[in-house]
């Protein structure tokens, strides 16, 4: 490691328990897409007694922050370290947003001691509802990111990996109608919803078994009907397709879409597919980026781990197409804990998760530091993004 690398270690290493704190508190106070208010009051009170100044709510978004050094005009090349902090229903933090938060602030704090009257070119931009939300696709849609020339974060996971492919997806609503009527009365004169989506549903678990590797597509039932005596005129459920590209994702809706046409034909109902907005894109991985982070990561005594092929989606994914972007992975647990999972969220706080933290907010101000001063490395990352994927 060089002087400036050894710099950032030391400095993170001082931050230790307040990134701990920060961490703890998320924790404590998980909250869910677009409602994560403490969390965004919390971080940016930290920020400001570290330098920041910071302004609330960019892009429209109220959860949303965006942190510049105070004193420090805004200068290019410019990074943006992430912070997502939303939580999910129920676990709270099972997908260590907590973590996230911590580590992106960790790295923004050492970094603006360190660059002192010289950190104009950096940002920190709190980034909510990455679970469902798109928060991302909203702050970039409003011109957060303009000014910026790559961005980076971390996520906790089961393996180190300086970065794999995430799916592009699209959420959606599956409504089907028909007619009430006695069950057992005058069932003739029904027209059953339920029996409708039960036979889409089982379209389309047989089109699965054709699907690419790259395919997903799951759902559930949320409204089955109300009695049952009476015959439902109404049934609905939530759907995810997901693929490696773009094409691929709009041909699974379409062939979901026939699924539900047949179930209609064969019901006599009618169906209705509402898209959730926004939807998600497959990651546009940067090579130049992910080798300076796994250079990092071997610099710090990680053991960079294979991609274990396990793919998701991530809000990332939109942002990787707007400028370069980066989304490691460091595990906090092994690989028979899932994520998303109570194992998971614990895991936050265990002496690994702790570790983890300070590593991931290290190998991110030490990326972000190599990505300020190596023209070189701009230009190579400007090359790969370049490139259609
Ligand atoms: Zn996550």
């Amino acid at each position: 490691m060089d002087k400036s690398k050894k710099r950032i270690d030391r400095e993170v290493e001082s931050l230790a328990d307040e990134l701990f704190a920060v961490s703890d508190f998320l924790l404590a106070n998980p909250e869910i897409a677009y409602e994560e208010f403490k969390a965004c009051d919390h971080l940016s009170h930290v920020l400001e007694q570290n330098g920041f100044q910071v302004e609330k709510g960019v892009g429209k978004v109220e959860t949303s922050f965006l942190a510049r050094p105070d004193n420090c005009r805004p200068s290019r090349p410019a990074v943006a370290l992430l912070a997502e902090y939303d939580a999910l229903p129920k676990i709270g933090h099972g997908c260590g947003h907590n973590l996230i938060a911590a580590a992106g602030l960790g790295a923004a704090v050492a970094l603006r001691r360190i660059l002192g009257a010289e950190a104009g070119g950096l940002v920190l931009v709190g980034t909510p509802a990455e679970e469902g939300g798109g928060g991302k696709v909203r702050l970039a849609e409003a011109g957060v990111f303009e000014e910026m020339d790559a961005a980076m974060m971390f996520h906790p996971g089961s393996t180190n990996i300086p970065g794999k492919g995430m799916l592009g997806r699209i959420k959606f609503k599956m409504e089907f109608f028909g007619r009430t009527a006695h069950a057992s009365g005058s069932p003739d004169r029904g027209i059953n919803a339920l029996d409708a989506l039960v036979l889409a549903y089982n379209g389309i678990n047989a089109y699965r078994q054709h699907l690419r590797p790259d395919g997903r597509i799951h759902g559930i039932i949320t409204h089955g009907g109300d009695a049952p005596n009476i015959i439902p005129d109404y049934a609905a459920g939530l759907f995810y397709v997901r693929a490696g590209n773009r094409k691929y994702r709009d041909e699974l809706l379409e062939r979901v879409k026939n699924c539900c046409q047949g179930a209609a034909l064969a019901t006599g109902t009618e169906f209705k597919i509402e898209i959730d907005h926004p939807v998600l894109d497959p990651v546009k991985r940067n090579p130049s980026l992910e080798t300076i982070v796994k250079n990092n990561m071997t610099a710090l005594g990680i053991t960079v781990d294979e991609d274990d092929g396990r793919r998701g989606s991530s809000d990332m994914g939109n942002l990787s197409h707007y400028l370069p972007a980066t989304h490691p992975y460091l595990a906090i647990v092994e690989p028979e804990i899932p994520g998303h999972s109570t194992e998971f969220r614990d895991a936050t706080t265990s002496s690994r998760g702790r570790q983890t933290l300070l590593n991931a907010a290290k190998m991110l101000a030490m990326t972000a530091w190599d990505f300020l001063n190596s023209p070189e490395l701009r230009e190579k990352v400007l090359r790969d993004f370049a490139k259609s994927v």
